[in-house]
């Protein structure tokens, strides 16, 4: 591992020696290399808190994008979800954070106003759990702005050792960190121990690795909108685990690692070209021969 790589483990490893929470050692990073006191990063994402939640408001409107290839998701879950006879398979808190994250993502389809949260294409997973967790464990603002500090330092991490671009390592890159990123944060915020974050982070990538970006006619619209979805079910997953003391194998920064490494081999046909993959589908191919003649 070379030296001057960003470490998960040297956060959880400091957290530890100082008996504090991951979010405290973060927050605290953070506002010294900002050069402001911590209150002020935690009041900008509160401001970021804001956005995200108008951006869930927008999409369970049943926006449309403007190529009306997608949209509406999120209402028809919302709305399947207040039935009588509806069979909730997911249960309140996993159907909760997948209509958020299909509204989230179905707002950016539609060019609504969104924090790309690591990118636009991912941008619902996050939000998609951090607010189900606060609908469904009454956590607070302050509890959700501090969570969106640790899924930030992860981010970094993964930025630093890898990448967080579909183009240069796949939709793994994308919608993987951003379940890495929520699965962490999410694990802190219930409570869970600096180690075990980094476990949910771990458990999250080595899930989601592998994964091709292949957006049709290189909209970020299919698969991207119900990628979010489940993305966001895959850091559940994970958190869930770790929070039961369930470890992983690899390590962190080694699946991090990982990742970049099947980035890196990935044929660029994979890699948000549209050149294969489900954008090379019949369906897809038909629709954006269409689309595309439309927009001469
Ligand atoms: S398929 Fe590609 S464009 Fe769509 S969310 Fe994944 S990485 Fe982004």
């Amino acid at each position: 591992m070379a030296k001057d790589k960003l470490s998960l483990a040297a956060w959880i490893e400091e957290s530890e020696r100082k008996g504090i929470s991951l979010r405290e050692t973060l927050i605290a990073n953070n506002a010294n290399a900002m050069g402001v006191e911590p209150q002020v990063l935690l009041s900008k994402m509160a401001d970021m808190l804001k956005v995200m939640r108008a951006s869930i408001d927008y999409g369970l409107t049943g926006v449309r994008s403007r190529s009306k290839l997608t949209g509406g998701s999120a209402k028809k879950l919302f709305e399947a979800k207040q039935g009588n006879n509806y069979a909730n398979i997911l249960g309140p808190t996993v159907s909760d954070a997948v209509i958020f994250s299909l509204a989230v993502a179905e707002a950016n389809a539609a060019m609504g106003r969104i924090v790309a949260a690591p990118t636009a294409g991912a941008s619902g997973v996050l939000p998609g759990m951090l607010f189900s967790l606060q609908k469904n464990y009454a956590l607070s603002e302050e509890d959700l702005a501090a969570g969106l500090v640790v899924a930030g330092g992860i981010g970094l991490v993964i930025a630093n050792r890898s990448s967080l671009s579909g183009a240069m390592g796949g939709c793994q890159a994308e919608t993987g960190s951003a379940a890495a990123m929520a699965a962490g944060a999410a694990v802190d915020l219930l409570g869970g121990t600096p180690e075990q974050v980094g476990q949910a982070v771990a458990m999250t990538i080595k899930n989601m690795l592998g994964l091709v970006c292949d957006p049709v006619a290189g909209l970020v619209e299919v698969p991207c909108i119900k990628r979010n979805a489940g993305a966001v079910t895959q850091a559940l997953t994970a958190a869930q685990m770790a929070l039961a003391g369930i470890t992983s194998f690899i390590p962190a920064d080694e699946a991090i690692d990982a990742m970049k490494e099947v980035g890196d081999r990935m044929p660029c046909a994979l890699k948000e070209t549209a050149g294969g993959g489900l954008a090379h589908a019949p369906t897809a191919l038909a629709w954006a021969a269409e689309y595309f003649k439309a927009g001469e």
